[in-house]
């Protein structure tokens, strides 16, 4: 039988976040204001303290995190593959907690990594033991359950909660996860086996490059030929041009209100985050002997952009619009 950690009567439970920033402080306040109490950790303080004033309470590390008594569940939300190594498993990491003192029964990554570092850190989650008083993860078993739970949705998904997220590992884990990730989000969608949520949140995020580069490289096109780009996305988002990058998160000041192009790219998915993700595409393509050549020009165009800015400055600084 599986224990059913999380569901409405049970809202007040007690969940970890590691990785408050952009989107990990979105979600944190999600799960605020479902009722859920919540401890955080970050290396950055500011980040801490935002939340702190939101209403919640701050770990020092992952590891003192995850010996925290009646935490049913962490959510980790960090940007690589090294940082969800060094909080899972790093000397202060939350699998670094002493034999029987890990006391969360469900491990969530939502981070967008490497689907072979999200196998090895779910293995490694396997063989660790529960704190004896922590609840029972499934059918009786003393191991924490993990699953990878990559999001699409960025920054305005994350605050409206409506996320999707692409969930890989263990069935069971997955239905356990449910309540707490509805939310935050309006669909769960299951892959399979631990790293597929990483695999299709890749793949997903190929599309998103390429369309972003492509959204901004026709409005820049066109403002150069002497068309408004305002006129020129609301032609895109009623004819075939259209796509999340043009409708929802437009590259141009002032054509959506609230997203990262309105407020000087600030905030949002850094382009650094992009070629990132480019590059574990370009990674796992070359594994598998896929032909990815969109992917490889992408990133190069991303290169080109100011790493600390929203992917979709590519707009500004690269096509000069
Ligand atoms: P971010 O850089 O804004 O936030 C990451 C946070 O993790 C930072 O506050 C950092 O201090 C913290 N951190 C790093 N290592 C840590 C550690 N060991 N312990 C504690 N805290 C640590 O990144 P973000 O934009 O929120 O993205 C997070 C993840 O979500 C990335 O994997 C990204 O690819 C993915 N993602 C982002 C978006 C988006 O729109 N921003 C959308 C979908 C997915």
């Amino acid at each position: 039988m599986v224990a059913a950690p999380f569901n409405s009567s049970v809202q007040r439970l007690l969940v970890g976040m590691v990785g408050v920033g952009n989107m990990g402080a979105a979600m944190a306040t999600r799960l605020l204001g479902a009722g859920y109490r919540l401890i955080v950790c970050d290396r950055n303080e500011e980040a801490v303290n935002r939340l702190q004033a939101a209403g919640a309470k701050a770990a020092a590390t992952p590891a003192a995190l995850a010996s925290t008594p009646g935490l049913s569940a962490i959510i980790s939300m960090l940007p690589s593959s090294e940082h969800v190594r060094q909080a899972y498993l790093g000397l202060e990491g939350i699998l670094s907690v002493e034999p029987q003192e890990l006391h969360p029964h469900l491990l969530v990554d939502c981070s967008t990594i490497d689907p072979i570092t999200s196998r090895e850190v779910a293995a490694a989650a396997a063989a660790a033991q529960l704190h004896p008083n922590a609840a029972e993860a499934h059918d009786g078993q003393r191991t924490p359950l993990m699953i990878d739970a990559p999001v699409s949705g960025g920054v305005p998904g994350a605050q409206a909660g409506n996320l999707t997220f692409m969930c890989g590992g263990p069935p069971a884990a997955v239905d356990a996860a449910r309540p707490l990730l509805e939310a935050m989000g309006k669909r769960i969608i299951y892959c399979g086996d631990n790293g597929t949520g990483q695999t299709a949140k890749l793949c997903n995020n190929l599309v998103l490059g390429v369309s972003m580069a492509a959204v901004s490289e026709g409005l820049a096109l066109g403002k150069q030929l002497g068309l408004d780009p305002r006129l020129l996305s609301e032609i895109f988002n009623t004819s075939s041009a259209r796509c999340w990058s043009s409708e929802i998160y437009n590259p141009v000041p002032g054509v959506v209100e609230g997203v990262p192009s309105s407020r000087g790219y600030r905030g949002g998915f850094s382009s650094q985050l992009m070629v990132k993700d480019l590059s574990l595409i370009l990674k796992a393509a070359e594994h598998c002997g896929a032909p990815v050549p969109l992917t490889a020009e992408a990133r190069k165009l991303y290169e080109q952009v100011d790493p600390a800015l929203d992917f979709s400055a590519i707009y500004k600084q690269l096509y000069k619009g």
